[in-house]
């Protein structure tokens, strides 16, 4: 019988935040993949588990995937953890999952920490409808690109970033998505735990004064649908535009109004008056 496949969230700070059936389970298996085997020594030491541990990260996925298929396929139940917070949330563990699911090996996932989550519940922000768009690529060309996508995206939207890089993302932030709140959760359920709830404009400022630190989870405020519209609205070409440009194309009086009429879905009649008013100088 093929082994099963655990995903095990651990703390993101505070080793409480571990639950009793992540414990449980640590305990139980044979085979534990994690991210990084000196960082999770220190949690499976504090916590007496003894299981083997072998290393599962970005950079090796492919061959120890293989390995752990491997184990799993031979009856040996693996738990699969990262360094902090939910695996397969912008850490190794996604791979993995896809590979097992293939392999008609069982997975079974832990509810636990997770750093999105527990960001965007204590923001304030909605939480209706929200996007998690992870890290924004280190390439400025993509890191442009992403946020240009979101122009437009009116659910609350999360991102994590590293402090180094925060001044960076705040910048072109603003310049793609213009000036609106958001909040800066730093350092979750550590001992400097906080939240900025804040404007882009004030964050960068702040940040500037203040050289980062800690981790970040950004929480940002979706596109507000009333500017949405408004700018809809002004990039559409008006009737005089088109009649315009029409005119100069060598269109006659009726075929013109009518064709701008249909064009902007405005009665023929009202067209026809503009007409009337601008021809002159057409
Ligand atoms: N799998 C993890 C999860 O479930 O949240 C995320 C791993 S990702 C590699 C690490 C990023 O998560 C950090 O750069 C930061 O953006 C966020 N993060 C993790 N722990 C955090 C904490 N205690 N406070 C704020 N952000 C945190």
């Amino acid at each position: 019988m093929n082994g099963k496949l655990y995903l095990c969230p651990t703390p993101i700070g505070n080793l409480g935040d571990i639950t009793l059936r992540t414990i449980e389970v640590l305990k139980s298996v044979e085979l534990i993949a994690a991210e990084d085997t000196r960082v999770s020594a220190k949690l499976l030491n504090h916590f007496g588990i003894k299981a083997q541990v072998t290393s599962y990260y970005e950079h090796n996925k492919r061959e120890k995937g293989s390995y752990l298929l491997s184990k799993l396929k031979s009856g040996i139940s693996v738990a699969v953890i990262t360094d902090a917070g939910m695996p397969g949330i912008s850490d190794p563990g996604e791979d993995l999952v896809r590979l097992c699911i293939e392999n008609n090996i069982e997975v079974e996932a832990l509810p636990g920490p997770c750093a999105f989550a527990t960001a965007l519940v204590a923001s304030g922000m909605p939480t209706g409808r929200f996007t998690f768009e992870g890290f924004l690529t280190v390439n400025r060309k993509g890191r442009l690109e992403h946020l240009e996508g979101l122009k437009s995206e009116m659910r609350t939207m999360i991102f994590y970033e590293a402090p180094h890089k925060l001044l960076s993302t705040l910048r072109d932030m603003l310049e793609v998505l213009g000036d609106r709140e958001i909040v800066l959760a730093r350092e979750l359920t550590k001992k400097y735990e906080e939240y900025r709830r804040t404007t882009l404009g004030d964050a960068l400022q702040y940040y500037e004064e203040n050289a980062p630190k800690g981790e970040f989870v950004l929480i940002l405020k979706g596109a507000d649908p009333d500017k949405l519209k408004e700018e809809y609205i002004s990039s559409l070409p008006n009737a005089e535009e088109l009649l315009r440009l029409y005119s100069d194309e060598g269109m006659r009086a009726k075929e013109l109004t009518r064709r701008v009429a249909d064009e902007l879905k405005r009665p023929r009649r009202e067209i026809y008056d503009l007409y009337l008013k601008i021809k002159d100088t057409l």
